[in-house]
C-alpha cells in the first residue's frame, strides 16, 4: 500500500484550489460536499464556479496564484491543466505547508482523491493508487446501487440515538439492534412515514430489544418419547407450548412437532446433509446461540434424552455459558417397546436386571460383557442394533448363549406402523436383514412377545 487511506478533519479549515476550468470544477464538486472553506484562485474562471461563489459555497481570487495564497490551507489542489503552471503553484503551496495534489499527476502528488460513495455521514472511499481507474468506477457504481440512499439519513438519526442504546448490553445485543435498525426497521419507517417516522420507530425498536434482553434465555432438554404424541409427558407438552425455538432429532415425529407453539422456530438438527455430518459441536452451538438470544429453547430428543442421547455434551456447552436448563425425561424406546410386546423389562425369577446396550459406539461395533449376557434369563434392550446384529449374534453364541434364546425386534415403536418380529438368537440373522426395516428398531435379547411366550409354554405343556 503506497497510499494510506484516512479521513481528514476539514470542517472550518481551508482548502485552496488553483485553476478555473473543467478539472477544477470536477474537484470542486467533491470538495463542496465538505464543511471546509474553499478558495479558488485563477485568472480565468468558469461560469459555474462564479455561480457557486455567488451562492456562498466558495471564495474566488481572480488572479494567478501568488505566495501567501495557501497559508494555513490543509489541502491544496493544482488544477490548471497546464504542467508548468501546476508545478509553479504546487511549489508555493508546498512551501506554505499544505498537502499538495496535482490533478492527473500521481507522481508529484502528496495525496490522491479517492472515488467516493457519499451517504454522508457514511462515506466509502475507493482507491486503486492510480492503477485501475476503471475498476474504481465499477466498484463505485456497484456500491452506489447497493447502498440505499436512505442510509445517510438513517446513520445521521442513528448517531443521535447512540447514547439511548447504551441501555442494551455491549456486544452482540447492541450489534443486533443496530443491524436490524439499518437494514429493517429504519428503511421501512423511512419509506412508510418519511424522516419524521424514523425516531418513533427507533424508540419502539429499542423498547422491543430491551424487553427481549430482559427475557433471559433457557433450555429444556426434553424427551419426546418413541413417537406416539400421547406418550409425551405433561411437562414435555408444556415446554413445547412455550417454546420459542425447537431443535429436534431426526427420530422425532411430525405429529409431536405439531404440538410446538405456533410461532416457534423449528430446527431439524438431524436432517440429511446436516444430519449425520452435523458435528455435535454445531448442535451445541445452535442451542447456546438461541438461548443467548433470549429464547426459550426446547431441545427435543427421541425417547428419553438421557439414553444414548449425547445429553452430557449439550449440558456442558449450556453450562459453559451459564444458561439455565432443565431435563424433562421421556419414555425411552425400550420401555415403549416392551409394553408393545406385553412383557416386563424385569421379572421375578427370570431377570433381576436389564441392560440397555448400544449396537455401536464411536469406535464401531460396541463390545459388552458377552459372557454375562450369555447366561440364561438375561435380558438386554439393544439400541441402534440393526447393522451390528450379526456381530452381537456371533459374540453371544461364542460365549455359550442358548441359540433358542428369544429375540424380538420392534420397529417404529408406538407408531401406527409398528412392526414386531419374533425370532431366536440362532435366527436373528438373516431374519433381520431379510425384514429390510426402514424405521428405527430396537431389539430385545431374552424376551419374546407375550403371545409367543404363551404359545411356547403351551407347546411345551402339550409336548
Ligand atoms: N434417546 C432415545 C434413543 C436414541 S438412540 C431413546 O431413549 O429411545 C436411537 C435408537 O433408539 C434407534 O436406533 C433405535 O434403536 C431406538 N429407537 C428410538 N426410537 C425408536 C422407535 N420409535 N422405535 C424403535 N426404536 C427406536
Amino acid at each position: 500500500m503506497k497510499h494510506f487511506p484516512i479521513f481528514l478533519a476539514v470542517e472550518g479549515r481551508r482548502i485552496v484550489l488553483s485553476g478555473g476550468g473543467d478539472a477544477a470544477m470536477a474537484k470542486l464538486r467533491l470538495l463542496m460536499k465538505t464543511e471546509a472553506h474553499i478558495t479558488v484562485i485563477a485568472d480565468e474562471i468558469a461560469e459555474d464556479i462564479r455561480k457557486w461563489a455567488d451562492q456562498g459555497k466558495l471564495r474566488i481570487i481572480a488572479r494567478a496564484m501568488e505566495p501567501g495564497d495557501a497559508l494555513c490551507a490543509a489541502l491544496f489542489y493544482a488544477a490548471n491543466e497546464d504542467d508548468a503552471e501546476d508545478a509553479r503553484v504546487a511549489a508555493i503551496a508546498h512551501a506554505e505547508g499544505a498537502l499538495v495534489n496535482i490533478v492527473d499527476n500521481l507522481a508529484d502528488s502528496q495525496f490522491i482523491t479517492p472515488a467516493i460513495v457519499d451517504r454522508d455521514p457514511v462515506t466509502v472511499a475507493i482507491g486503486t493508487e492510480g492503477a485501475a481507474p476503471v475498476l474504481a468506477r465499477a466498484i463505485k457504481a456497484d456500491l452506489e446501487a447497493r447502498l440505499p440512499t436512505s442510509l445517510g439519513i438513517l446513520a445521521r438519526i442513528g448517531k443521535t440515538f447512540r447514547h439511548a442504546v447504551e441501555v442494551l448490553p455491549m456486544g452482540r445485543k447492541r450489534r443486533d439492534f443496530w443491524s436490524s435498525f439499518y437494514f429493517g426497521t429504519g428503511p421501512k419507517a423511512l419509506a412508510d412515514n418519511g424522516e419524521a417516522g424514523v425516531i418513533p420507530a427507533l424508540e419502539q425498536h429499542l423498547d422491543a430489544h430491551i424487553m427481549q434482553t430482559a427475557k433471559a434465555g433457557s433450555v429444556d432438554l426434553v424427551g419426546a418419547g418413541p413417537g406416539d404424541p400421547e406418550l409425551l409427558t405433561l411437562k414435555a407438552r408444556n415446554a413445547l407450548d412455550k417454546a420459542d425455538v425447537v431443535i429436534h432429532d431426526r427420530l422425532v415425529t411430525g405429529e409431536i412437532l405439531e404440538l410446538a407453539r405456533r410461532e416457534a422456530i423449528i430446527i431439524d438438527a438431524g436432517k440429511e446433509g446436516f444430519g449425520k455430518s452435523t458435528a455435535q459441536s454445531d448442535i451445541d452451538a445452535l442451542i447456546v446461540q438461541h438461548a443467548l438470544d433470549g429464547h426459550h429453547v426446547v431441545r427435543l430428543k427421541a425417547g428419553d434424552p438421557t439414553v444414548f442421547g449425547r445429553l452430557d455434551e449439550e449440558i456442558e456447552a449450556i453450562e459453559a455459558h451459564n444458561i439455565p436448563y432443565t431435563i424433562i425425561p421421556g419414555i425411552t424406546a425400550a420401555s415403549a417397546a416392551v409394553a408393545g410386546i406385553g412383557q416386563s423389562l424385569t421379572k421375578r425369577h427370570r431377570n433381576s436386571s436389564v441392560r440397555l446396550i448400544t449396537g455401536h459406539d464411536t469406535k464401531g461395533y460396541a463390545d459388552h460383557d458377552w459372557k454375562a449376557l450369555a447366561q440364561p434369563g438375561e435380558v438386554a434392550a439393544i439400541y441402534m442394533g440393526k447393522k451390528s446384529a450379526r456381530f452381537i449374534q456371533g459374540r453371544l453364541l461364542m460365549h455359550g448363549a442358548d441359540p433358542a434364546t428369544p429375540v424380538t425386534i420392534i420397529e417404529n415403536v408406538s407408531r401406527a406402523d409398528q412392526q414386531i418380529i419374533a425370532t431366536t438368537l440362532a435366527e436373528l440373522e438373516p431374519t433381520l436383514t431379510q425384514a429390510d426395516l426402514k424405521g428405527p428398531a430396537i431389539t430385545f435379547y431374552g424376551l419374546a412377545p407375550r403371545d409367543a411366550a404363551a404359545n411356547a409354554r403351551q407347546l411345551k405343556e402339550f409336548a
